[in-house]
């Protein structure tokens, strides 16, 4: 990648085009935060180059409190071109938002140039990879871009991006979340990070609170008290079982086929009562000792499942859910609800206290192993309900159906 922004442009004898009325700037530069360094300089030198050139972007122009997308959309709008500075950052954060609302994009871009920037090298979506972008290893990158820039607006000719709304589809898996100790003993629950909202779920969560809030519901299952939790505990136990379970047996043995012999089986008996009791129990307590690692484990799933299931409760309405399988992943799938919940509203009545209750009782039970279903695009049954509600997919009350059908 070339850092050097080399400029050979005589800015006396360009003329930056007048703003029409309908916009408030000539460019807007779309970046991801990991490259801002070299955005920065760009527009550094842009504006000297150009004194004139009315540049907007993210960490100057958006307005605080506003979500990102809406943020983008005003400045696209407001700009006469877009100027996408490409990295691998940029495809897999700000990408994803322009993906993951595009019918809002659509009407605002479609008429808009859009100029991509190569910055480093990636992988491009399947929407720009037909667009002939500008190199910044490129001796002539800036003469480009500023004649780019300074060209007149011609939206249809050069009608960059051919939007299709079908990027954003009810089903398509927004983001996998890894937990913050990822790394850490299998009895530990997962602990994710609950803010800043992550680029690809900011297009949807319209309000940063409910994210932080359902992360933290999730983040509220705490590691197990038991002191096995202690290698030197575990250790400790194992080693007095396996020294006292053959020691009581033997006794116990023994001393059966002493009462046996003297035939005084009545009071006798109480004297090897506790060793044989013992005998019963160390290889019981060695076993558990043994798996207590992989019972707390499922444990630990099993109250993550439950927690995921309550956080889809503030988050349905934003038309996502979080599903998750082990202590360390977290899946967010956009999902819209609608339709499933008129299934609700017909099957128990509208504006009731029961349909809510049944729908919400639905949401904590089984909207964590849908979401997981959706994210991976494997459902553990097919089903043969005439179409549900999901496109191509099982819709949330087939899942329900299905699922009450097998218990
Ligand atoms: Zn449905």
């Amino acid at each position: 990648m070339n850092t050097e922004i080399g400029t050979s442009v005589d800015s006396s004898i360009v003329t930056v085009p007048e703003l029409d009325k309908d916009h408030k700037y000539h460019v807007f530069i779309s970046y991801s935060s990991g490259d801002s360094i070299w955005v920065l300089g760009l527009i550094h030198k842009l504006e000297k180059t150009f004194p004139s050139m009315k540049i907007c972007f993210h960490e100057r122009d958006f307005v605080p409190g506003k979500t990102i997308i809406d943020n983008m959309v005003e400045c696209i709008q407001s700009s006469q071109k877009t100027v996408m500075v490409l990295s691998p950052d940029f495809v897999h954060s700000r990408w994803c938002l322009f993906e993951a609302n595009l019918s809002l994009l659509q009407d605002c871009i479609v008429h808009k140039d859009i100029v991509p920037i190569m910055l480093k090298p990636c992988t491009l979506p399947l929407h720009l990879s037909h667009l002939t972008y500008l190199e910044t290893d490129d001796e002539q990158f800036f003469d480009k871009l500023s004649q780019v820039l300074l060209s007149n607006n011609d939206p249809m000719a050069r009608s960059l991006i051919h939007y299709q709304s079908s990027l954003l589809y009810s089903g398509k898996t927004l983001l996998t979340l890894t937990a913050v100790n990822e790394e850490s003993e299998s009895w530990q629950p997962g602990v994710f990070s609950s803010s800043p909202v992550p680029d690809s779920l900011r297009a949807v969560v319209d309000n940063p609170q409910t994210y932080k809030q359902a992360i933290e519901i999730i983040n509220e299952v705490k590691p197990p008290k038991s002191c096995l939790r202690y290698t030197a505990c575990v250790v400790l136990i194992c080693a007095l079982c396996l020294v006292l379970a053959p020691f009581c047996i033997t006794f116990t043995v023994a001393a059966c086929f002493t009462q046996v012999e003297y035939k005084n089986a009545g009071l006798g008996s109480l004297i090897f009562l506790p060793i044989a009791i013992t005998a019963i129990l160390a290889p019981i307590i060695f076993i558990k000792t043994v798996c207590w690692n992989k019972q707390e484990a499922k444990r630990i799933r099993q109250k993550m499942k439950m927690k995921t299931c309550q956080a889809n409760l503030l988050l349905y309405d934003s038309s996502l859910l979080v599903g998750c399988t082990s202590k360390s992943q977290l899946f967010f799938v956009y999902i819209k609800l609608f339709d499933c919940m008129r299934t609700f509203q017909t099957a128990f009545g509208y504006d009731n206290v029961l349909t809510k209750n049944m729908w919400e009782k639905a949401i904590s039970i089984y909207s964590s192993d849908y979401a997981v279903c959706l994210a991976k695009k494997h459902f553990p049954f097919t089903t043969t309900e005439p179409p549900g509600h999901l496109k191509d997919g099982i819709c949330f009350c087939q899942y329900i159906n299905t699922q009450l059908a097998e218990s």
